[in-house]
Order: C-alpha cells, then structure tokens, then sequence
C-alpha cells in the first residue's frame, strides 16, 4: 500500500492552517498527501462562471453542498463549499476572536461545557493567523490583542460612530479578512456587498494566499477524491480508505489529519467505528435575526465594507446564565428609505446568539456510505430566551438614536454558515471526543480540526478561532 508520514482530508481552512505550520516544522524528507474530494476550481473562473461567460465543462460541473448530505429539516440549512479552499471560497470575512470568558461558560454562567484551553493559551495563534490572513481592525477591542492588527480597521458608517463613541471596546470597526488595503495579490475591499464571490479577490481565500503550501516538493494533492473512513488496527490509523471514479481505494498513513469540516470529520469517524457518545453529537450553529431601524433626523452614511461594525453590548454579561451572549453585526449593504428626504435614515443591524449543543441534533452513518445522515430538532431554549428580551436589550443600548421605529424580522435566519461542535474538544473521553491539541481521544494518531472542536458556540464567528486552533495543534504536536 501507498504510504505517507501525513495524510489530510480536505483543504479548507482547517486542513491548510494545520499543514501551513506542520511544513514549516518538518524536515524536507517528509511526504504528505492531501485528499480534497471536490476540485481546483479558480476565482477567475468562479467570476466568469457569475458573468455568465463560457467555462470549461470541468468547472461548470463542480459540486455544491446540496445533496452531500441526507437531511428533512427544512427551517435550518447546512451550507459550506466541497472543493478546493473549501468555504474560504463563499465565506464573508468576518473575523472578531472570541472573548476570554467563552471559554469558560461552565465555571461562569453555568451552561454548555469549559474548553479544555483558555483564551491565553490561543492568543500567540490568534495573532499568528490574523498575520496570515491579514486582517483589518481596530485598536480598542473587547479581547485583549498583544499588537496591533496587521491590516488598518474598516471605516464606521455615520450611525456606527454614535455607537462606538458610546459604547467604546463594546462598539468596535469588525475585524475583516476583506482586505481594508490592497495586499500581495489581494485587492482592497470594493464595499459592494457582494461577499460571497468577491469581485476584486480582496477577501482571504486559501486559493489566493495559501496555495503555496499545496505546491511544496513534499505535498501531493488530490483532487475527486472523497475519504470514507479510516483503517483502523488496534485504535490506531493505519490510513484511509477514499474514493475516487467510483472505486474505493487505500492509502496508508502515520498520522492522519481530518479537515473535512464538522459534518464530514464526524462522519469519517463515524464510519470508522468510532463509538465516543459525543462523536457527531452536538450539530449546532448559531442563530441570526435582523432589525431595521427608521430615523428621524439621522443619515447613515459612509463606512467601508458589507459589515462595517461589531456590537458587544449584551454578548458577555451576567443574563448569559440565562439566555444566549449576542453580538451585533451592522449590516452597511445599501438599503434606502423610499420617503422624500428620509433616504438615508435607515440602518440595519444582525442579532446573531450563541445556541448550546444538543446531543440530539446529530451526524449519522446513512445507508449511503459518500452521505451522513443529519438529525437536527432546532435550538436550545437558551436561544429563544434571549429572543424574547432582545427588544428590552435594544431599547436599553440603541435608545439615545432618533429612532422613528423598528422592524424586526422575528425569524432566525435559516444559516449563520457555522457548523459546529460534533467532535468536541474535552480533557476526558468521557466529555468529549478530542483532546486540548485536536488529538482523537482512542485513536492518537489522529487529528480532528475545524470548528467540530467547539464544545460551546460562542456569538462571534468560528474561523478565525478554528484556523488559530489548527496552528495551535501543529505547533504543540510536531
Ligand atoms: C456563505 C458563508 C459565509 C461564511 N462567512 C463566514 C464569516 O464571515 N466568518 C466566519 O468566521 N465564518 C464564516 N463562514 C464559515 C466558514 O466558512 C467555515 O467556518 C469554515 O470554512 C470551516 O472551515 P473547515 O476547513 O473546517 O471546513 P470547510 O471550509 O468546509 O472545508 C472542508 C474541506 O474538506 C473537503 N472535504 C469534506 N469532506 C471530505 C471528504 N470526505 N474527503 C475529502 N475532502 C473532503 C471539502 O471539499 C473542503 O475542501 C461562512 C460560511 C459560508 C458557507
């Protein structure tokens, strides 16, 4: 059999962070193979493909996320790209880190579950990753920063500033992968909202900064090439079993890397045998609601990109015992008001909460062995708790604005895009299904990244920490 010092699933963003720093730690003689079940499919193209221009067959022909999975829940979606760069390809850019005290929802508050690491182990990762993906933002933040970020923060729409002038490290510029300059071959943010396929390629992708890596001497990529599950002797991996045109193959492997995001790693495991209670339990993502808000005498005006600012105000405080943390995301895409010489008096603000992993919603093996199997039964009440008092919560911060009225969706988004929790990071076997270091708790030459690792799902979003975490394993395992 075919054998490799490391073979990795996928090349997402936490396959790449975590290959990113095992080349960097390892002697030339090394051999990696990286298995990527979808294909190369190039921004240029993705833009031709969107000006509705002529691509190759090849192209047109990519898979999507829509049938990968078995799945009769039609009030949330799972959502995330299978080829290379993974959701690097779709994603928005929106990089705040989590705060000290997510860490610890246990000892704190009472609720979900402490992570085996605290805010300090990950902060020499955080500003490693922030460097790679060179992110904007600002100087005053709810988290302490050791530096300051590399990239300059966004600028704040008109109504952002009333906020962050009142509400100083609680109102912050959001920090962004959307370059806030132009970047090695990144562009700067052209602000047209039109994030999930970026005109001008000024979002990170793994494509336009971490390409590289794929093609060092010591990396073979191989693209059409799903992995079904480990070969597992004596709870160790021997290497994978994939398939590719149809037939299934074997490779071997001394260590073995899943980076297939939080759906797929827990369906490799799965399928393997692995009988850990929490292995695919816990599918959680958070949960988004927008308001819009009418001025009297208020323009909105300026700010520099799709989501100009982040709120904090009722994220870590003392009702998260009770209900979700939230943070506000102020949502800059043009929108106009239709009155004569109200145009502009209008804003509109994302409520996203954090939910807390159920052990019923879960991945499971289907009778298809490419497609899991997804239960979802809907959030925790935690969610719909602070639901009910985010209107007393908005009175409470945004009152002091002229506002003329509010609208409120009153319904979650289907998506926040942030799969989470379903291989748990834990200290014991016993609460959890990998250890601080991404390790398999029963198979130890295993790693499991991506956000799967979440024991709790914080408000903010999942990547930057994800991507922290990957480099954070590399650099204490190698
Ligand atoms: C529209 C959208 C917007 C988003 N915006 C944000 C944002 O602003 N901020 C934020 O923090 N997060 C955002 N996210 C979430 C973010 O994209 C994910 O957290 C991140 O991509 C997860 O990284 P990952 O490497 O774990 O998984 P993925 O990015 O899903 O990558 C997984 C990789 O593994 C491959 N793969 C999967 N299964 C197999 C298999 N069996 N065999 C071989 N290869 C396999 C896939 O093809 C892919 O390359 C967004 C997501 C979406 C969809």
């Amino acid at each position: 059999m075919e054998k490799f010092d490391l073979v990795i699933v996928g090349t997402g963003f936490g396959a790449s962070f975590f290959l990113k720093k095992y080349l960097e730690k390892s002697p030339p003689s090394r051999k990696v193979l990286v298995l990527e079940r979808g294909i190369m499919f190039p921004h240029a193209e993705r833009l031709k493909e969107r000006r509705r221009e002529k691509i190759a067959e090849e192209y047109a022909k990519a898979g999507s996320y829509i049938g990968t999975y078995e799945y009769h829940n039609s009030d949330k979606t799972w959502v995330f790209e299978p080829n290379f760069g993974g959701s690097s390809n779709c994603w928005t850019g929106c990089t705040p880190r989590f705060l000290p005290n997510d860490f610890k929802m246990k000892s704190l508050y009472g609720v979900g579950q402490d992570w085996p690491i605290g805010y300090t182990d990950i902060a020499p990762y955080y500003d490693e990753a922030e460097e790679i993906m060179m992110i904007g933002g600002p100087a005053l933040t709810p988290f302490p920063r050791n530096k300051p970020y590399p990239l300059p923060p966004q600028k704040l729409s008109s109504v952002d500033k009333l906020l962050a002038n009142r509400y100083r490290e609680l109102y912050i510029s959001q920090p962004t992968a959307r370059a806030t300059i132009p970047v090695g071959i990144r562009n700067g943010c052209c602000s047209s909202g039109v994030c999930e396929l970026c005109p001008v390629d000024s979002k990170f992708t793994i494509e336009n900064t971490l390409s590289s890596i794929f093609k060092d001497p010591r990396v073979t990529l191989r693209y059409n090439t799903t992995v079904l599950s480990l070969i597992i002797e004596n709870n160790n991996a021997k290497g994978v079993i994939y398939q590719k045109e149809g037939k299934n193959l074997e490779v071997g492997g001394d260590i073995i890397a899943l980076g297939g995001n939080a759906i797929f790693n827990a369906h490799i495991l799965l399928a393997s045998g692995d009988k850990s209670y929490y292995t695919g339990r816990g599918l959680s993502d958070q949960r988004g609601t927008f308001a819009t808000f009418y001025f009297h005498d208020l323009d909105n005006l300026g700010g520099s990109s799709s989501i100009t600012a982040n709120g904090y105000m009722f994220y870590d405080v003392e009702s998260r015992k009770n209900y979700s943390g939230c943070i506000i995301e102020s949502f800059n895409e043009p929108i106009i008001r239709s009155e004569p010489g109200k145009w502009r008096k209008i804003a509109k603000f994302k409520f996203i909460f954090e939910d807390l992993p159920n052990d019923n919603n879960r991945v499971l093996l289907s009778n298809d062995p490419l497609k899991p199997k997804l239960e979802y039964n809907g959030h925790d009440k935690y969610v719909d708790k602070a639901m009910d008092h985010l209107e007393e919560n908005i009175q409470k911060y945004f009152s002091f604005l002229p506002i003329e009225k509010i609208e409120f969706d009153n319904y979650f988004q289907k998506s926040e895009f942030h799969i989470c929790a379903t291989t748990r990071m834990g200290n014991e076997q016993k609460d959890s299904v990998i250890d601080k270091n991404l390790i398999h708790h029963q198979y130890r030459n295993v790693f499991v990244l991506g956000s799967g690792a979440f024991p709790t799902i914080t408000p903010a979003n999942p990547t930057l920490t994800l991507s922290a975490l990957s480099l954070m394993s590399a650099d204490k395992s190698f």
